[in-house]
């Protein structure tokens, strides 16, 4: 006997506990209410995720819910804002029990993390679409933008790059690099972890920052063109992880392995501008932050090895709409 949408709420979305005393009323009636603090602005993004666009049709299902919440929480982390709320709207083409409950476990092991609490939704039978709404605050006028970037600016990122394209790849089927590197490179794609404390200490530091949805290259393009400047960024400094490292030496072709660095989607991870001194004093983060370049005048984006020598291959972005 299939299960109704309102059994669907009830069962998986409305019973998990995560009461925030600044919820006046959650999931259950037309619309919920929330306190928001005094001297704060409220900060939201949406994000969507739809079945073999944004994730593999074969992705697990704990994957698939914890991926729509982290997206979404690296939006606010790019802005530092403290994450506080969500909502989901979730279309599915059939009610199956054994999926929505481990999409809830994925869904609700990241929002119990960071202390979220799912206010709301909208259910609705169709190709799989995951929608999350995540609302959070920063201090009144102190968010982090995009625009602010000024010459002379070290230009950093969090964590490592490239994993989650390489991920995808492993996903697909196209590559093979042993037990032990596909899982991490997959495991890098469908959890990424959204940097909230690392954007949260940046915010007061750095002069502009952007999170990594479409790859280094194309969201730093964004930080630049916001800001009306051009940056140098230096390919032997990209932070690699192990595996990629890995990868990279066996390349046939090196250029085309870094491109997939600088343009490959979903890492998730946090790029930032900060004036040099302000980089020398930071204090520490709970994920390094590494050194890949510097803000320039000119307009445009200059990748550049140690040699002086640029990339061959011109990295570009995903384009949902490009013909
Ligand atoms: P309405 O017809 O007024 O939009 P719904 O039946 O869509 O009401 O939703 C009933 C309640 O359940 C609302 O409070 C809504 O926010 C919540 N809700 C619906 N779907 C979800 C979901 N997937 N996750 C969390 N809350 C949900
Ligand atoms: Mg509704």
């Amino acid at each position: 006997m299939p299960i109704s949408e309102f059994d669907i709420i009830a069962r998986y979305f409305a019973a998990h506990p995560g009461r925030r005393e600044d919820v006046v009323l959650g999931i259950g009636d037309d619309a919920a209410l929330l306190q928001v603090p005094p001297g704060v602005d409220l900060v939201l993004a949406v994000d969507t995720l739809v079945s073999g666009v944004h994730f593999p049709t074969g992705t697990p299902p704990q994957d698939i819910g914890y991926k729509a919440l982290a997206v979404n929480l690296s939006d606010l982390a790019a802005m530092g804002a403290v994450p506080a709320w969500f909502s989901l709207a979730l279309t599915l083409p059939e009610a199956d029990e054994d999926w929505l409950a481990r999409f809830a476990g994925g869904l609700f092991e990241l929002a119990d993390a960071h202390g979220l609490a799912l206010i709301g939704g909208d259910t609705t039978r169709g190709p799989l679409t995951v929608s999350v709404q995540v609302a959070g605050f920063v201090p009144r006028g102190s968010a982090l933008r995009r625009a602010g970037a000024r010459p002379g600016d070290v230009v950093c990122v969090t964590g490592t790059v490239g994993d989650a394209a390489l991920g995808l790849q492993v996903a697909q089927g196209k590559i093979d690099r042993g037990n032990g590197d596909n899982a991490f490179l997959c495991n890098r794609l469908n959890r990424p972890t959204p940097r909230v404390a690392a954007g949260l200490a940046l915010r007061k530091r750095a002069h502009a920052g952007i999170d990594i949805s479409d790859g280094v290259a194309a969201d730093l393009q964004h930080l630049l063109e916001a800001g009306g400047v051009g940056a140098r960024l230096e390919l032997d400094a990209l932070p690699l992880s192990d595996a990629f490292t890995r990868y990279l030496a066996d390349a046939p072709e090196r250029d085309r392995a870094l491109a997939l660095v600088l343009s490959g989607g979903d890492d998730y991870e946090l790029c930032v501008c900060l004036a040099p001194e302000a980089y020398e004093s930071l204090p520490a983060l709970d994920v390094p932050l590494t050194r890949v370049g510097t803000i320039e005048a000119a307009p445009g984006l200059r990748c550049l090895d140690s040699a002086g020598r640029e990339l061959a291959v011109v990295p570009g972005g995903y384009r949902h709409f490009a013909t």
